[in-house]
């Protein structure tokens, strides 16, 4: 819910250009029609240097804090309640319901919807009403017969635009989720929650346009097919999801990403190509799944893997690289399993 998209920010931003457009416009229209008492000057007066005086801090905000800031996030959402009471306030002071700017409830509503989706948008329908309502009565001197269809419609189309503004962005708002569930789905594999192969090659391909150094781990089960005879597919399947958390709790991303590359081989991109600073990650990761128990209480397992792992020294492209890493894999097995061949190095691998 208090999540900021960009494309809410750009909203904000034609929000605040709105804004300094209506007070000039609406500092003439005051001063031109609508200047009748002192009490009335003292308190635009008021109203002007606030409305400015938060503009400013306003604009600071938003283009000089992260989005994701808490200042971002409260002033944004507070500029709604402002932007009512100022409203509120103006329109009492250029003529009450019949003021020229009253139809700024619109903006306002729609305003509250982008935070608030379909309740933000009924929240604020009801607060215009009752604050017209309000300002019949205390501006306009009361409810004229006469003036009745007008009231009619103009409460009429503060609700109509309520309901089908909020409609518009829950629906908006649910496909924006939907699209990220179907986006997590096109890059994940199921089973154990990694991302998946189609994702190993985009984000190989990104890596070696962004970062030149870096390190690529293939990781494969070993004597996996024996687990799957021996206690079924269904242990097997539940180790595989086990390696997915562990490597998924183990490399944050930003230092690095882990893949199903396929069947029960692993991919893991580290965003170093510290030869040190990778073992150590490697070792870490190798005590860990050591430590793992499968299968009953009568029987209890515990699982291996060989790596092979290379760091890109030269100018390799992907398929030279996981060529290079799946060779040292293939060593690690021939070697007799459990262990991480390193390549690129003369010095001997870690055990
Ligand atoms: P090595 O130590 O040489 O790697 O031996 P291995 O038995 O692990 O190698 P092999 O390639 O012969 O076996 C891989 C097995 O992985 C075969 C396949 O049934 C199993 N496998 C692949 N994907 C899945 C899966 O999603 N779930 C389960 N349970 N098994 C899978
Ligand atoms: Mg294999
Ligand atoms: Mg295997």
């Amino acid at each position: 819910m208090f999540k900021t998209r960009r494309s809410d920010h750009i909203l904000e931003i034609a929000y605040s250009c709105v804004r300094w457009f209506f007070v000039p416009t609406a500092t003439l229209l005051f001063l031109k029609y609508y200047h009748h008492t002192t009490g009335d000057l003292i308190l635009f007066c008021a109203l002007f240097t606030v409305s400015v005086l938060y503009m400013g801090f306003t604009e600071y905000v938003l283009h000089r804090t992260p989005i994701t800031s808490m200042l971002y996030r409260y002033v944004t959402r507070l500029g709604v309640f402002m932007d009512y009471i100022a409203y509120i306030l103006i329109i009492s002071l250029t003529g009450g319901t019949h003021s020229p700017l009253y139809p700024i409830a619109y903006l306002i509503i729609l305003h509250a919807s982008l935070y608030w989706s379909f309740t933000g948008a009924m929240v604020a329908t009801n607060m215009m009403i009752i604050g017209y309502l309000g300002v019949i009565f205390l501006v306009d001197g009361g409810f004229l017969d006469e003036e009745l269809p007008r009231h009619f419609f103009n409460l009429a189309f503060l609700i109509m635009i309520g309901v089908i503004g909020g409609i518009i962005v829950a629906r908006e708002r649910k496909h924006f989720v939907e699209k990220g569930i179907f986006e997590n789905l096109a890059k994940k594999d199921y089973l154990t929650g990694l991302y998946n192969h189609r994702s190993f090659q985009e984000q190989i391909r990104e890596t070696i346009t962004k970062t030149r150094h870096f390190t690529l781990i293939m990781g494969d089960i070993d004597y996996f097919k024996n687990i799957n005879d021996r206690y079924g597919h269904q242990v097997g399947d539940a180790v595989l999801r086990a390696i997915g958390s562990l490597f998924d709790s183990l490399i944050p991303s930003s230092q690095g990403r882990a893949f199903r590359y396929g069947g029960e081989e692993f991919a893991i991109i580290l965003f170093t190509d510290d030869r040190h600073m990778a073992a150590e990650w490697m070792d870490q990761f190798r005590d860990k799944l050591k430590a793992l128990e499968f299968g009953s209480d009568e029987e209890k397992f515990h699982v291996t893997m060989s790596f092979g792992a290379t760091s890109r020294m030269r100018d390799q492209r992907t398929a030279e690289l996981v060529a290079a890493a799946d060779a040292l894999l293939y060593t690690a097995k021939e070697q007799g399993r459990d262990r991480v061949v390193w390549g690129q190095l003369a010095t001997n691998p870690s055990q």
